[in-house]
């Protein structure tokens, strides 16, 4: 709940949206407007995403890999023109089929930041990441050309200035989904200011970098990569400052066999079995350093 201090000149103004806009009673509204404060009690504009659950081993000690379908809701994402197969369903496919394969290896504690066609804004995906702590943030997305051939997969990393136009391209139309909520969250990172936490955001990148090198050398064998295969973009749902965050495209669902590829569950098998390589040998690396550690 919130509580806003207003004025009666603002409540009844047209544009104002309705929500905000309390029934005030007929004695108070015939009143003059000049000098009348008040405060009104209003809904929250959004409650926020509901906490996922926490799926395999109940060792809180292991590490919490939150996987995050992209897109959901009113933002379907790309679409193949040929089968009509949406970004939103085959991103929740493929981050369905990562989880099973991460609660084979009981080695990781998995989140899924949805698991159904809902709409999340941005900064809720990586926030809810944080908010429970996550030791790695895997956006999962698929790519989109307006060249049919285009093909391949690629890994994006958070950076203020792309690594080129395509990749700058691409953060545009990722970052759209917040604008498609109806509110622009995307210039409410402001925070991201003090020297702590860019200090804490320059090892984060580091350990992204790392996560990123493990996922194409254990994804490289089944899947086809872009070259190169790994860009930086602005993308906001990488921004959590703490959490390692990578953006995976798996390949591009505006290209009919990669589509398919994407849509077939032994296509999705064999990425998942990589990219669950991946994510366990990083948590070893999270498992030994913390062993490095001198006792306190
Ligand atoms: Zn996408």
């Amino acid at each position: 709940m919130l509580f806003l201090a207003t004025s009666l000149a603002l409540l009844s103004s047209p544009s104002t949206p309705p929500d905000m806009r309390p029934s005030v009673n007929a004695a108070m509204a015939k009143r003059p407007l000049r000098n009348i404060g008040m405060s009104v009690r209003m809904r929250p504009i959004t409650e926020g995403p509901p906490i996922p659950k926490i799926q395999g081993p109940s060792n809180s000690s292991r590490p919490l890999v939150v996987i995050d379908p992209g897109h959901g809701g009113h933002d379907p994402g790309a679409r193949n023109v040929k089968s009509g197969a949406l970004e939103k369903d085959v991103t929740l496919a493929v981050a369905m089929a990562l989880r099973d394969e991460l609660l084979k290896s009981g080695r990781v504690r998995i989140a899924l930041t949805r698991e159904d066609d809902s709409f999340l804004a941005l900064e809720e995906r990586f926030g809810l990441a944080r908010d429970m702590g996550a030791a790695l943030f895997i956006s999962i997305h698929a790519d989109a050309s307006e060249e049919t051939g285009a093909h391949g997969a690629t890994i994006y990393t958070l950076s203020d200035v792309a690594s080129d136009a395509e990749a700058e391209r691409l953060a545009a139309r990722e970052n759209r989904a917040n604008v498609l909520g109806g509110v622009d969250l995307s210039r409410k990172s402001s925070a991201v200011s003090s020297i702590l936490i860019d200090l804490m955001q320059r090892e984060t990148m580091a350990s992204s970098a790392k996560f990123a090198e493990l996922l194409h050398r254990e994804t490289a064998p089944d899947l086809t990569f872009r070259n190169p295969w790994n860009r930086r973009a602005a993308l906001v749902v990488l921004r959590a400052p703490d959490t390692p965050s990578i953006l995976f495209e798996t390949g591009y669902i505006s290209n009919d066999a990669e589509a398919e590829q994407l849509r077939s569950v032994e296509g999705r098998r064999k990425l998942a079995e990589g990219a669950a390589r991946a994510i366990a040998i990083y948590a070893a690396t999270l498992d030994s350093s913390r062993r490095a550690d001198p006792p306190r």
